[in-house]
């Protein structure tokens, strides 16, 4: 997948509004805050062409991008503090419809902080994407916050309280770079 050739596509307030899939789809969920635009931009070499939320927990559309006829779906944040329950309910309704939806889920990358435990709606995103079979990987973000102890230690933890296999799971890093290649295989390989 040549990632130099990213480019947005549209943005979808609705998910009856998105178009039929026409080609491989794969998707970022996350916690807002997680790191999400920081790697879709990192994936793409790119330093802005996904907004780095400067509102952060402000519920956003559902934006698709596009590199090389592979799309890249970039789904509103969850668990922000300040959101309304009006907002929350929105922000379920988008993601409940969305997964539903019949689309080509070739990945999704569930999005988890590595300093942090997963969070109860992390947990529950994830036993969501693990119940359906989904073909889905858990991103652990901002790897260069921790020693490369603490990270070993807090992927180990991470990935027995989520109960994913190891080989799900994965260690990066916008900042540094750290598992970017992994991430590009494991796209290729559910994609291509
Ligand atoms: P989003 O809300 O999930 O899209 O998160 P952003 O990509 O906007 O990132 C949230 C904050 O975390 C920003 O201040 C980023 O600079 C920071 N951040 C994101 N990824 C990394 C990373 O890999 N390392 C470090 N140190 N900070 C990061």
């Amino acid at each position: 997948i040549n990632y130099q050739l990213a480019k947005f596509v549209a943005s979808y307030g609705k998910v009856s509004q998105i178009p039929e899939s026409t080609c491989p789809e794969v998707s970022f969920v996350g916690r807002s805050n997680v790191g999400k635009s920081s790697i879709m931009n990192k994936l793409f070499g790119r330093k802005n062409l996904v907004k780095v939320s400067s509102t952060p927990g402000k519920t956003s559309n559902i934006n698709f991008f596009e590199a090389d006829d592979v799309h890249f779906v970039d789904l509103p944040g969850y668990g922000f503090a300040r959101r309304s329950k009006a907002e929350r309910d929105r922000w379920a309704e988008l993601i409940g419809d969305f997964f539903d939806s019949e689309r080509s889920f070739n990945l999704v990358v569930s999005l988890v902080d590595i300093r942090h435990d997963p969070s109860k709606l992390d947990h529950d995103m994830i036993d969501y994407l693990q119940g359906n079979e989904f073909n889905f990987i858990v991103c652990l973000t901002k790897a260069d916050k921790l020693s490369r102890t603490q990270q070993a230690r807090q992927a180990a933890a991470i990935k027995k309280q989520l109960n994913v296999p190891a080989e799900n799971v994965i260690i990066t890093s916008s900042q540094t770079g750290t598992g970017i290649d992994e991430l590009k295989k494991r796209i290729a390989e559910a994609c291509l």
